[in-house]
This record gives C-alpha cells, sequence and structure tokens, in this order.
C-alpha cells in the first residue's frame, strides 16, 4: 500500500508534514494515514508536471509511443486488478466480488484500452487552401499541464476516466484524489511508472479541499477537470476565472426513471431497483426519481419496494452482498438527514429509512423507498447520493417530461416503453446527457459522458474525451 505523494516519478513526504487518517467505511477502522498535500507539494508536483511537459518526453513521443504505453497500464491493472480491487473495496466500501471485480476493475481496464487506441487518433484535421496563397493546417495539441481532481464514489475509475483522455492527448498531469479515497490512485501511479510512463507524466498529491484549491489556482495549471459535486464546480469554475483555465466538470445528477404504462413493470422496477441500490447510490447517474404512469402506479410500486427489501446489505468482502456501506459518517448523516427532511414534509417512507442493524462502526444506510414527495420538495429535486428512491406517479407524456427535466440536474435519464415513437420523442426531448431506453446505468467507454444544466460540461470517456484535453493550433503556410 502507498501513502506517499507521488512526485516525479519519487515516493515524497509532504512539506507541510499534515496527514489525514483513512478508514475503512464498513467498520470504521482506520486503514492508513495519507499526507493533507500542502500548496508547497501542489507547486512542485506542478513544476514536475511542467518540465516534463516542455522537455517533449511525453507530449513530443509518437501517438504509437503513447498508445503502447498505455495498453502497458491497462494490461498491469488486468494482472493487478485483484490486489487493488481489494485496496478499493476496503476504502470505499465497495462488494468486492459483484462491483470491484466484476465491475470497476474490468471496465477500467476498458477504458484505458479504449484511450490507448484512441491515443492513435489525435492529430489534427486535413489541410486546405482557404486563403488565396495560403495553405491551412489544423494541428491538435496538448493543451499543458492539467489539474485533476477526484472524487470518492468511483476512485479507480474516475483516476482512469480523467488519466486516460489527458494521457492519450499528450497532456501532463497532477491528480487529487478525493480525501476519503486515494489508496487506489497511489496504487496506480505505480503502475503508471511500470508501463513507462516518464516520470513527472503524472503527479498524485493527495489532499483535501485546499490542495484541490492550490492547484486550481495555479498559474502554470492550463486546464482543470474535476468530477464533485455540483456546489465545488461552481467555486471552481470561479477560481479558475482568476487564471482563465479551461474547466471540464463532471457534477451531480438526479436521474428520473420514466416508467410508461406499456413498459415490462418488473423488468423496470428490477433495473431502476438496481441503479438505485449500485455503489450505495453514490453514483451521479443513480436511479433516483421514479415516475410512474399512473395506472400502473400501485403495482411498479409493490415491485420497486419488493426488490429494494429484497438487497443484501453486507460487508464487501461476501460474496453475497449487493450493497455496502456509505463512504462516511458525514456521507450518512447527510442521507439520513434528507429522509427525516422528506418525512417531515409530508413524504412517506415505505420501506428502509434507517440504519440497519448489526453493522457496528460501519456507515450503512438501508435502501429507502418513498412516497408522496411533493415535486418540488427537496427530496425530489436534490441530490442525496444514497440508496434512497422516490416512486411517483404522472398522467400522459408531457406530464412525464415536465417532471423528468424539472431539476437544476441533467446527467441521466432513462424511459421504459415498448413504443418506439415515444422514446424517440423522450430521447430527444430529455436534458439529460445520457438517456437510456429500457434500462439504467450501463456505460461504455466509447459512449461519451457527461451532464447538461447544472450537471457540468465536457465528456469523459469516448473520442470526445480526449479532444476536451487538446486546443486547436491553425497553422497559415504562405505559398509563395
Ligand atoms: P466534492 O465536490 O465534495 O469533492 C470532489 C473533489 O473536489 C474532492 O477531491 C475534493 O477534495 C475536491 N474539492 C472540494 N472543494 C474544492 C475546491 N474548492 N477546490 C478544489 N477542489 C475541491 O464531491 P464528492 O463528495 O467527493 O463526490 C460526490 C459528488 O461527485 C456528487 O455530487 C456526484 O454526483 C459527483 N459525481 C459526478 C460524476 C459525474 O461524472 N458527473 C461522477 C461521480 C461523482
Amino acid at each position: 500500500m502507498y501513502t506517499k505523494l507521488f512526485i516525479d516519478g519519487q515516493w515524497q513526504d509532504s512539506d507541510g508534514g499534515a496527514e489525514m487518517a483513512i478508514l475503512n467505511p464498513a467498520t470504521g477502522q482506520q486503514i492508513a494515514a495519507v499526507p493533507d498535500g500542502s500548496g508547497a507539494d501542489v507547486d512542485r508536483a506542478v513544476q514536475a508536471a511542467k518540465t516534463a511537459f516542455y522537455d517533449g518526453r511525453w507530449s513530443r513521443k509518437t501517438p504509437g509511443e503513447r498508445s503502447l504505453a498505455l495498453f502497458r497500464l491497462a494490461d498491469l491493472l488486468e494482472q493487478r486488478g485483484a490486489e487493488i480491487g481489494r485496496i478499493e473495496s476496503e476504502n470505499a466500501g465497495k462488494p468486492y466480488a459483484q462491483l470491484t471485480m466484476a465491475g470497476d476493475i474490468p471496465f477500467a481496464v476498458d477504458n484505458l484500452r479504449f484511450f490507448a487506441a484512441a491515443a492513435r487518433d489525435t492529430h489534427g484535421s486535413r489541410a486546405g487552401e482557404f486563403a488565396a496563397g495560403y495553405t491551412s493546417m489544423f494541428r491538435r495539441e496538448p493543451v499543458g499541464v492539467v489539474g485533476q481532481i477526484a472524487p470518492w464514489n468511483y476512485p479507480l475509475l474516475m483516476a482512469v476516466w480523467k488519466l486516460g483522455p489527458a494521457l492519450a492527448a499528450g497532456c501532463t498531469v497532477v491528480l487529487k484524489p478525493a480525501p476519503t479515497t486515494p489508496l487506489s490512485a497511489l496504487m496506480l501511479a505505480e503502475l503508471i511508472q511500470r508501463a513507462g510512463i516518464p516520470d513527472g507524466v503524472v503527479n498524485v498529491v493527495t489532499g483535501g479541499n485546499d490542495t484541490g484549491q492550490a492547484l486550481v489556482e495555479h498559474p502554470e495549471v492550463r486546464m482543470v477537470s474535476l468530477t464533485g459535486s455540483t456546489a465545488t464546480g461552481k467555486k471552481i469554475m470561479a477560481t479558475a476565472a482568476n487564471t482563465l483555465k479551461r474547466v471540464h466538470l463532471e457534477l451531480g445528477g438526479k436521474a428520473p426513471v420514466i416508467v410508461f404504462d406499456d413498459a415490462d413493470v418488473e423488468i423496470a422496477s428490477a433495473k431502476a431497483s438496481f441503479a438505485a441500490i449500485c455503489n450505495t447510490g453514490q453514483d451521479c447517474t443513480a436511479a433516483t426519481r421514479v415516475y410512474v404512469e399512473k395506472s400502473r402506479y400501485n403495482d411498479t410500486l409493490e415491485a420497486v419496494v419488493a426488490a429494494m427489501r429484497g438487497v443484501k446489505v453486507g460487508m464487501p468482502f461476501d460474496d453475497d452482498t449487493a450493497m455496502g456501506p456509505a463512504i462516511s459518517d458525514v456521507q450518512r448523516r447527510r442521507v439520513l438527514g434528507f429522509i427525516e427532511r422528506a418525512k417531515a414534509g409530508g413524504a412517506r417512507i415505505v420501506t428502509g429509512g434507517g440504519v440497519p442493524t448489526g453493522f457496528d462502526g460501519g456507515f450503512f444506510v438501508e435502501p429507502t423507498v418513498i412516497v408522496d414527495a411533493d415535486q418540488k420538495s427537496e427530496i425530489i429535486q436534490s441530490e442525496v447520493f444514497g440508496p434512497v428512491i422516490t416512486v411517483s406517479a404522472f398522467d400522459g407524456e408531457a406530464q412525464a417530461l415536465a417532471y423528468g427535466n424539472d431539476v437544476l440536474y441533467g446527467l441521466a435519464a432513462s424511459v421504459f416503453t415498448k413504443d418506439v415513437g415515444r422514446a424517440m420523442r423522450l430521447a430527444q426531448q430529455l436534458e439529460f446527457g445520457t438517456v437510456w431506453i429500457n434500462d439504467h446505468i450501463p456505460l461504455a467507454s466509447e459512449g461519451p459522458h457527461g451532464g447538461f444544466k447544472q450537471s457540468g460540461f465536457g465528456k469523459d470517456l469516448s473520442a470526445e474525451a480526449v479532444g476536451d484535453y487538446q486546443i486547436t493550433k491553425h497553422v497559415m503556410i504562405a505559398n509563395s
């Protein structure tokens, strides 16, 4: 296990000496301590990334060389998957067998292979004559030093979603993992070095919000990419304005699940429930608001409640565990606060709503279904980031669409119907970056992932993500 800063290819102590305790959320016990990176640490890491960028050790490698290194990194992650997966499950409370080993690790490997392939196709568009006597060439160049700030819900995946496209584009990086979950990113740093990605190209500075703030303020950082809450996105955008950095923001979500009367209610309920408890609901695309056409409300609610009651809450390393703990006591209390305020506002808890018994010390929450919530109430409008789902009725397509779009967020939505025309109409009119038809939650490396509205802008995954880490230069050559 690595517990130091990774700067310029070296494991370094922090200048400030401050530390953060790292807990196992399933037990509440401390498992490690890592540096709480200071401004001086951030500066050291940025200088290393700057040197590595301008001397061309990565940015001027051929696309083929960058691609090979990323393929090697994917292979190493696959080979060491069980080890890094154990660290991830211990640090983030994820069910090891179902989520980490069958989900996050193979997906992260696939993401890296996608970006390794994408690294071969980062050059600019064709040359052309657009002004008499001139030939124009459009170069696609890496943006430069990028500050990347990750959340705690998918620590390894989010690190890979950030590093993969930035490295494919030829950027150098200072990555700051979330303060609660830095361990898998530190191990990834070891694999990055083993893969032959040169020292200084990827630097990992652990720390809290102030460490992130120092990275955003740093004048040598050309772009900041955050996955985090909408509130943090707004702060980062304001700070980045001082140095006019490019910002790339993957923020919160409040995904609706719209179930029409012709849908297969069993399938819709099973998919919605899984997407509500997956990763303990700590997923920006989690199913949070189920809207059911009123003729099917009762049977859909019954099926959702049965599915949520059937979720096996357990310790991350038990094979039959479907849902582990929340990430922290703070997060658990936040989730319980939302539930209490929903109750006080007149909503009804049909199942869950509290803390399951038998988990001394861990930060567990019950899978929870809430009904009778007003569309304008907090529980419908705000991101809870816990295993909590509301079920409401709607009357007709127009109302379903209005309810679905009626939040500040715009990350993901789903529609369950057998009517293709209706599915296409909704897919067009829902203001969300991802719209699933007859499913909720799957992703693919090729699919752009990102928000509309206050869920942010810029894409993770896909070739678009690589483009986000590039800047176009117009080279104009006089022909005479
Ligand atoms: P958070 O916003 O509290 O923290 C995210 C990261 O930002 C952390 O590393 C934190 O230290 C850092 N940070 C906080 N304040 C900062 C500041 N002023 N300057 C610089 N850095 C700062 O979010 P979280 O609680 O870690 O993660 C949960 C949030 O992330 C949820 O809202 C969720 O929806 C969102 N999320 C979005 C996506 C997506 O793809 N859109 C994916 C996962 C999570």
